[in-house]
């Protein structure tokens, strides 16, 4: 029987030696909730041992977060500050790795002024164009992995007893990741990307035209994907040819819709999380790639926010296809985190696409990228698609229909 000690160890090993992957002699860059420093330790310990030169930790706080957002003055939301900027450029051209911790609550910006996030959000992809480009590039190695914190932990299991939720969440986060405390969660991890490329091979060889997706709920939807896409899942290379894992947990294989290609009507399968607020009931018309209409039953004016930073928010970005049999989906647990809930289900999403997805869009100037069919934007947003009754054909370019999805699961 293992100990909630040895699972943890075992998780910031993976995180470090997996996640990013860090090499002899180079930097890595954490960052952690202050609450969470234990864990935080446990990731430095694991990164001195696979010979980093310096792991250099940035904290935060969800409750000094939430204080700045309520009370610090308006025209501090429009700029950042050029040494946070310098921070993570000179770090991400520097090749450092960075694994960001998060553990914050869902609902922790509720009752804050959205136009204020908004800026917020604009002023980052204003003045971190730079490191977002090389981030969304994947010119270095980056990875984001999950910790149950007790505010987090209350959200997704209200009825349990604050140590009995954190325990729950723990668990769950446990499952999903393949940490079982024996120790041999990195073996694990190669064995799932091996199946995941398995249908990346055969995804890619059909080199579909166009999805159709329909399901009960009353999507009927086409996504057109971009010439030249490239379905990738799992682990990818950086610009130095560094295996890592960006997302664990991670469930999906994706690529890039073509901005101008996507037509009917979107349902969301589950609420989206955003800022700390709940968006429920997504529903988007779509007309030429673009969102005509947006509703939603609750934080309908942050969705409609969300989608007009800048213009290609309002266009698709990435489409994602998971199993709805997979081992977060099977949980059933709604995690109001986007890195659980997008691995248990086929998404889209609003926002940048991966230039990785696309053959040769790495080289593109963002305006190439754009003639091309590949959205860009300052903002990346998930949101779930898939149901249990999902069914989704592929169209290759010669008319051929080909189902690849039926019931929420892969035909192949
Ligand atoms: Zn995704
Ligand atoms: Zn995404």
């Amino acid at each position: 029987m293992y100990t909630f000690e040895d699972k943890l160890k075992e998780y910031a090993d993976l995180l470090v030696r997996v996640g990013v992957n860090v090499q002899k002699g180079q930097d890595l860059v954490i960052t952690s909730q202050v609450d969470q420093a234990p864990f935080a330790r446990l990731c430095v310990e694991a990164a001195y041992g696979a010979g980093a030169r310096l792991v250099d930790v940035s904290w935060a706080d969800d409750a000094i977060t939430r204080m700045t957002c309520l009370s610090a003055a308006e025209e501090t939301f429009d700029v950042i500050p050029e040494y946070k900027v310098r921070f993570n450029t000179d770090y991400a051209e520097g090749n450092a790795c960075f694994l960001r911790l998060v553990s914050s609550d869902p609902e922790n910006l509720k009752g804050v002024d959205p136009s204020r996030l908004e800026r917020q959000h604009r002023a980052s992809g204003k003045y971190m164009k730079r490191y977002r480009e090389l981030l969304m590039g994947s010119a270095f190695p980056w990875c984001i992995g999950a910790l149950a914190s007790p505010a987090w932990a209350k959200r997704v299991f209200p009825d349990k007893l604050e140590a009995e939720a954190l325990a729950a969440l723990w668990e769950r986060i446990f499952m999903a990741v393949r940490v079982t405390g024996d120790g041999t969660a990195v073996e694990k991890w190669h064995q799932h990307q091996e199946n995941l490329q398995r249908r990346v091979k055969i995804l890619n060889d059909y080199a579909f035209d166009r999805l159709h997706y329909y399901n009960a709920l009353g999507s009927d939807f086409t996504v057109g994907l971009c010439k030249g896409h490239i379905w990738c899942a799992g682990g990818e290379h950086s610009a130095h040819g560094q295996f890592f894992m960006p997302n664990m947990p991670t469930e999906e294989i994706f690529t890039a819709p073509d901005r101008n290609r996507c037509e009917g009507v979107i349902y969301a399968a589950l609420p989206l999380s955003k800022d700390g607020n709940v968006i429920e009931n997504i529903r988007f018309v779509v007309k030429a790639g673009q969102i005509v209409e947006a509703s939603a039953t609750a934080n309908e004016e942050l969705l409609r926010k969300s989608i007009a930073v800048d213009e290609g928010a309002s266009r698709f970005g990435e489409v994602a296809l998971v199993p709805y049999d997979s081992p977060i989906s099977n949980s059933k647990t709604l995690f109001y985190n986007t890195l659980f809930d997008e691995n248990a289900a086929c998404h889209l999403a609003f926002g940048e696409a991966y230039p990785m997805t696309v053959e040769g869009a790495l080289d593109m100037s963002e305006e190439e990228r754009r003639a091309h069919g590949l959205n860009t934007s300052i903002t990346h947003v998930d949101f779930m698609v898939g149901t249990e009754d999902v069914s989704i054909d592929g169209y290759t370019a010669d008319g051929r229909c080909v189902p690849v999805f039926r019931d929420g699961n892969f035909v192949f």
